[in-house]
């Protein structure tokens, strides 16, 4: 049987780089094995639904490159399929379990229920709903049950849990799970307004849509029994598990906006690389042995396997996401880079550029920096001519030193724009100019950099004058030396 998963997320709010891992680990396994992914929109929960959130996800699944394999054709991906427009199917189904038994009706009020978790916690049991005491189709009977139906008493469906018995599953990553009867609550599963909970709809779906493996994050773990139990009402085959660590801050609790970005679209925003974010996110929980760092989603795809996910939860180190950019950064063609450059260096006014000058300074400043925006401002004084001010202390640190002072005008008043044309003229010629002046090349090199980049630091400085140009460098040294 081919492998189909799905990736089922709720929009009740932005994609979060938890859900980026656990739609990308469904899509891994999925090609891995020449399978199918699909998107399932899961929103029968209509108090949480988020404006924009649906169209949210699918954008960003779409920019990091986890693409769909069926359903309606959405902005250049698929799906989804969605379970608000699949509802009365629910139901049809919800109401098989009530007349094969293993589901029941109950009439119990929001007051009733609080009442009976109340005494629960007084007696210091764990909440559950008390079946043999509250107000159902059991403690009522089948004729009372009738009546109060016929005079439309509200109502929602349970399922009934089998007190007893263990509940048993294989978990792909966590191994065997067993879970007793007595531990299990007897979930709603149609409510009062008709509409199904998250657990039948899920279910139901993932039959309906042949789904061979569940893959999806370890909260819904203490779901998965209930789940087991209505494949089984159902008399269905369930799929097969396998439950993703959580992600965690660096303190080891669950990953929140507390502690930095946590939604897809920041680190976009930020200027993450999406093959770099999807690199780092598939690494955090999951490696196939070995040292390498750096796979690309073929490499990824051809990779991926469930074993080799681990039990424990993943903590995200920022840091080493930031290092994942860089290596990106450094190893990207710099034409296609300078082509993704040129909207921020417009918008920083800095136009009428050459892409291939763009493509130039990437290559010489992509070392010393995380993001590609960075370039932007990092070598604003190759790109243009309003250079940050120096300090007063940057100032004092050449005038008052005569023999670089003394350097400085030595390299000027040689200048020839004819003959400084690459790093080894424009070594040469400072060589010269410090030689001039009795000073070493290394105490000329700061003050050059300083008067020709108003920085301190910087990439190479020969290649850096160079890109600055002869002409520019004379301009810049004319105008500090006046
Ligand atoms: N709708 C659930 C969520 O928001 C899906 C859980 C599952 O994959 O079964 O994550």
């Amino acid at each position: 049987m081919s492998v189909r998963v799905r990736f089922a997320p709720s929009p009740t709010g932005f994609l979060h780089i938890g859900s980026l891992r656990t739609a990308l680990y469904n899509y891994l396994f999925a090609k891995h094995h020449g399978g199918t992914c699909i998107l399932r929109i899961e929103d029968t929960d209509r108090t949480r639904l988020v404006d924009g959130a649906i169209e949210e996800q699918i954008s960003s699944l779409a920019w990091a490159g986890v693409v769909f394999d069926e359903g309606p054709h959405v902005g250049g991906n698929y799906g989804p399929y969605t379970q608000s427009e699949r509802f009365d199917l629910y139901r049809t189904y919800g109401m098989q379990l009530v007349d094969n038994g293993t589901a029941y009706y109950a009439f119990d009020t929001s007051e009733e229920l609080d009442a009976m978790r109340q005494r629960q916690q007084a007696a210091g049991i764990a909440p559950k709903y008390d079946r043999s005491s509250m107000r159902n189709q059991y403690t009522l009977g089948e004729q009372e049950t009738a009546r109060l139906l016929a005079d439309g008493a509200a109502h929602v469906i349970r399922l009934k849990v089998p007190l007893t018995t263990d509940v048993r599953f294989h978990d792909e990553i966590r191994g065997d799970v067993v879970v007793n009867g007595r531990e299990i609550d007897d979930q709603i599963l149609l409510k009062s307004d008709g509409f199904p909970t998250y657990h039948l709809a899920n279910v139901v779906d993932d039959h309906l849509m042949e789904i061979t493996h569940v893959i999806r994050a370890e909260e819904w773990l203490p779901s998965t029994p209930k789940h087991v139990l209505l494949y089984e009402a159902f008399g269905w085959k369930a799929p097969t598990f396998a439950h993703v660590p959580l992600l965690l801050n660096p303190d080891r609790s669950k990953m929140s906006k507390r502690h930095g970005d946590v939604m897809v679209r920041d680190f976009a925003a930020k200027g993450y690389f999406p093959d770099a974010l999807v690199n780092f996110v598939a690494l955090c929980g999951w490696h196939p042995g070995g040292d390498n760092e750096k796979f690309s989603m073929e490499d990824l795809i051809a990779a991926f396997s469930l074993e080799r996910v681990n039990k424990a939860g993943a903590v995200f180190d920022y840091k080493k996401l930031e290092w994942m950019n860089g290596e990106y950064l450094k190893s990207r063609d710099p034409h296609e880079l300078a082509t993704a450059l040129m909207p921020t260096l417009e918008q920083r006014g800095f136009v009428y550029i050459e892409p291939s000058f763009v493509a130039d300074v990437i290559t010489l400043l992509r070392e010393r920096v995380t993001f590609l925006k960075d370039i932007a401002e990092f070598g604003d004084y190759l790109f243009g001519d309003t250079l940050c001010e120096l300090t007063s202390d940057q100032v004092a640190t050449i005038t008052g030193n005569e023999s670089v002072l003394a350097a400085l005008r030595a390299f000027h008043a040689g200048f020839s724009a004819a003959t400084l044309t690459d790093e080894a003229t424009f070594k040469a010629h400072a060589q010269a100019s410090a030689e001039h002046a009795g000073i070493k090349m290394g105490a000329m090199m700061k003050p050059l950099r300083l008067v020709l980049s108003h920085r301190d630091v910087g990439a190479d400085l020969y290649r850096t004058l160079q890109l600055i140009g002869a002409e520019r460098c004379s301009q810049r040294l004319a105008s500090f030396l006046s």
